[in-house]
């Protein structure tokens, strides 16, 4: 995993602002910091700005595990073209049995982790979030967790950090709902930022040439192919994209 920032990877970025490229992110931990508070996350007001002129420029996405709706209302007032929510599964392929499965986990889950401190559940109706982030005993929490979900049957469960998230088996994930946005825009190439487990479905698509994959923070188990060395550094990358694609459109020419 290479740092994007770089001189050697210079060109790479360069490459990809060229092409017809959609450009893809999660929320948070990517656009916005990680916050104690979930509900509390926010972008800073500079990437707010950056982010609304990258989108003058570019075709751009959200992909995030929160309810679309709740990562609409986050997003307000920026252009972005689309919001895909519950990791993929919004707005292209809500079905209602999806939204059953859901439904049924949600006791079962209630039953092991109730009256466990700083737990908390959040149901985005076609997935369920368990959040420990607050819990003072997390190996405590972590294991009544497992304990649930493994109840629940066949579920695809994927850990976050200081989450535990829970899909419905089949579901698409955030790989397919790039794949999906790509084409209906008419992009070539992609270019996704994620900072988290969920976001290794679009790490593992595997495009050389045609999809650029960055992390928040270096990992060396992670199958992007290079990382932003912090969430700050989100600025750093929209700026860039911002200048390269801001300079070629009036035929100027800088660096970076
Ligand atoms: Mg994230």
């Amino acid at each position: 995993v290479r740092n994007i920032f770089s001189r050697a990877n210079r060109d790479v970025i360069r490459q990809f602002a060229r092409s017809r490229v959609l450009l893809a992110f999660d929320y948070d931990g990517t656009l916005a910091p990680i916050v104690r508070e979930p509900t509390q996350a926010v972008m800073r007001a500079s990437t707010r700005a950056l982010l609304e002129d990258t989108a003058r420029f570019y075709p751009c996405v959200v992909i995030s595990g929160r309810a679309q709706q709740d990562a609409l209302g986050r997003l307000k007032g920026v252009s972005t073209l689309e919001v895909f929510g519950n990791h993929g599964v919004e707005p292209w392929q809500v079905s209602d049995r999806f939204r059953q499965e859901v439904r049924r986990w949600r006791p079962v889950v209630e039953r092991h982790v109730l009256g466990l401190p700083g737990v908390h559940i959040e149901d985005k109706l076609f997935s369920i979030a368990i959040h420990f982030r607050q819990s003072r005993q997390k190996r405590r929490a972590r294991t009544a967790i497992r304990r649930a979900t493994a109840l629940l049957g066949d579920v695809r469960v994927i850990p976050g950090k200081q989450v535990i998230n829970v899909l419905p088996q089949g579901a698409p994930h955030k790989g397919m709902a790039l794949e999906k946005a790509r084409a209906r825009l008419g992009c070539d190439t992609a270019l996704y930022v994620g900072d988290d487990e969920t976001d290794e479905d679009v790490f593992g698509l595997d495009q050389p040439g045609q999809l650029l994959t960055i992390r928040v923070g270096r990992k060396k188990t992670s199958a992007a192919a290079y990382y932003i060395p912090s969430q700050r550094d989100i600025d750093v990358l929209l700026r860039t994209l911002l200048h390269l694609r801001s300079d070629s459109q009036t035929g100027g020419r800088t660096g970076w």
